[in-house]
């Protein structure tokens, strides 16, 4: 697991930067003004953990599109299972709880990309000085809370391959591509299971036409497909992000 991560030189504009990130995007202009001069452009490489449980949570991490962050949590006998999956649409680290709180989960990064990110110092500052920036925040947590309780029924109730599909369409919007890099342990490990198990599941999928499977990279080719044979916890949470945060709803972009 690697564990240091450096600002990328040279910076590419920050400014450029925060238009792929939605919540960053839908900020206010006073408030984008407050957090602005603090962002740092960070490159994630692929099985990087931003931080480990118990670890001091020092910054939030806002990925660019095409990064993807899981919220895993990792059991006495090494197993792990993911618990929340955020991108483009949201950030890692802090939402909850202000000041350098100990984390709960791993936070690693599983498609690697570009991300900016912010000394929770600074965003608890900002926080004091503008009420529209808490309320984002809030609804955030409220939402990133939503996805967590929702997956907690999923992983009691529904099968293997309707959770796989809800994991597909998740994962869709917030890469923001039909082409998604990522290796079957990474896959297997996100949704809990052996990888012989997941792989017999994705051979199904493919049969239906649904994804295209090759070593390390998952093409979606039929999202409605998806959609149709997916538990209702995708729609469950979608729904929520509509009422609670419309305007950073995570959506697929079809290229
Ligand atoms: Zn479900």
């Amino acid at each position: 697991m690697v564990t240091n991560i450096k600002p990328s030189k040279p910076r590419p504009a920050v400014g450029l930067e925060i238009v792929q990130n939605r919540l960053l995007a839908s900020l206010l202009p006073a408030d984008r003004a407050l957090i602005e001069p603090h962002l740092e452009f960070v490159e994630l490489a692929q099985g990087t953990s931003l931080f480990e449980p118990g670890d001091d949570v020092t910054h939030t991490y806002f990925p660019s599109a095409g990064t993807m962050v899981s919220f895993v949590l990792v059991m006495r006998d090494g197993r792990a299972v993911e618990a929340a999956t955020i991108g483009r649409e949201g950030a890692v680290g802090g939402i909850v709880s202000s000041g350098f709180k100990p984390a709960f989960a791993r936070a690693a990064v599983q498609i690697p990309g570009s991300a900016l990110r912010l000394g929770l110092g600074q965003l608890d500052e900002a926080k004091q000085r503008s009420a529209t920036l808490r309320d984002l925040f809030s609804r955030y947590a409220d939402v990133l809370l939503a996805q967590v309780l929702q997956s907690v029924a999923c992983n009691a109730r529904h099968s293997l391959q309707e959770r796989c599909c809800r994991w597909l369409l998740t994962v869709h919007d917030r890469v923001a591509a039909d082409q998604i890099a990522l290796t079957q342990e990474a896959l297997s490990e996100m949704l809990g299971v052996q990888r012989t198990t997941l792989t017999a599941i994705a051979r199904r999928l493919q049969a239906k036409g649904f994804i295209q499977y090759s070593r390390g990279r998952i093409l979606i080719k039929d999202r409605p497909g998806l959609e149709r044979e997916s538990c209702e916890c995708y729609d469950a949470v979608s729904t929520h992000w509509e009422r609670v945060l419309p305007e950073v709803k995570p959506q697929a972009v079809t290229q």
